[in-house]
């Protein structure tokens, strides 16, 4: 069988099957063939692992996590892939392929019935239109996770792993940071895919902690806190977060005090340690 980056192959393949790649489904197959088995290697696929892939594509990336690891399973959306699958996957015994939906998808029992005895790992070439949700669902369902590691597009992937506090962080780099260690491993150029999209790419690892370092003693009301200051961003955080939780002026400076931070201070600013303090001094006035 020649390699799944060939791309007079995969044309064959997609004659053969009658398949055409789809743009909303962020169908963009991988065909440079040094990306797949890095991928592979950083992302746990070895010995002693369960990986789970979402978005199969045609299975160059399955491939290479099962020649790995001792157990693949994978969610792919289009029906239309699984013929291809089929003949691409013929080798492999300890791949399987699941038709759904990763965003609704349950995951913990997934985990639990496929990969009894391994320790698990998420590896995926994303489709980009659901890189938050779907990264965001992976953290907050607590999944036994030991690392994510996926292809993003390049501005979602320096997002995510900009430092807490820094001008290049986010909501969503905050929501990362509190379940693991987000760090790019490499960048994939758009040449690397067929069809090429107009995005360049990178590929990030997502350590999950084992055990959430940070003692927050409300997480609704910590991430809801995130959301409203990151929405308004450039103003002074004391007053955003007065006006969407109605507190008085005199309430707040109390607040920020305790948790030691100037009301002056912009959400950006704020390292994960005063994101906490700030939360909890947040939880005491509005609930104890
Ligand atoms: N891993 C392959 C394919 C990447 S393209 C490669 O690197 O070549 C992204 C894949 O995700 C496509 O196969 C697409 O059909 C699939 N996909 C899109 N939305 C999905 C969803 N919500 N759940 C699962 N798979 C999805």
């Amino acid at each position: 069988m020649p390699e799944l980056t060939n791309i007079n192959y995969i044309k064959t393949l997609m004659n053969q099957y009658h398949f055409q790649t789809s743009k909303s489904l962020g169908q963009n197959f991988l065909i440079n063939p040094s990306v797949c088995p890095k991928i592979a290697e950083f992302g746990h696929a070895e010995t002693g692992f369960g990986i789970l892939e979402i978005g199969t594509g045609i299975g160059v990336l399955t491939k290479e996590l099962a020649k790995r690891a001792d157990k693949v399973v994978a969610l792919e959306l289009d029906e239309k892939l699984f013929p291809i699958l089929k003949e691409t996957l013929s080798e492999f015994l300890n791949v399987k392929i699941i038709h759904a939906d990763a965003l609704t998808y349950d995951l913990h029992q997934l985990i639990q019935e496929e990969f009894q005895g391994l320790q698990v790992a998420v590896c995926a070439n994303l489709p980009y239109y659901i890189t938050s949700p779907l990264i965001m669902k992976l953290l907050e369902e607590k999944l036994p996770l030991k690392t994510i590691t996926v292809m993003v597009q390049k501005e979602a992937g320096q997002r995510l792993c900009a430092p807490v506090g820094s001008r290049e962080s986010g909501a969503v780099t905050v929501s990362v940071a509190y379940y693991g260690k987000a760090v790019k491993l490499f960048d994939v150029s758009r040449g690397s895919f067929f069809p090429a999209p107009n995005v360049d790419s990178s590929v990030i690892q997502i350590e999950c902690y084992a055990e959430i370092p940070w003692r927050v003693q409300n997480e609704k009301l910590f991430f809801q806190i995130i959301k409203t200051g990151f929405s308004q961003r450039r103003k002074q955080l004391a007053g955003v977060l007065a006006g969407n939780f109605s507190i008085p002026k005199s309430d707040i400076q109390e607040i920020f005090q305790k948790a030691e931070i100037s009301p002056s201070v912009r959400i950006e600013a704020l390292t994960m340690p005063q994101l906490v303090e700030l939360s909890n001094s947040f939880h005491q006035y509005l609930f104890l």
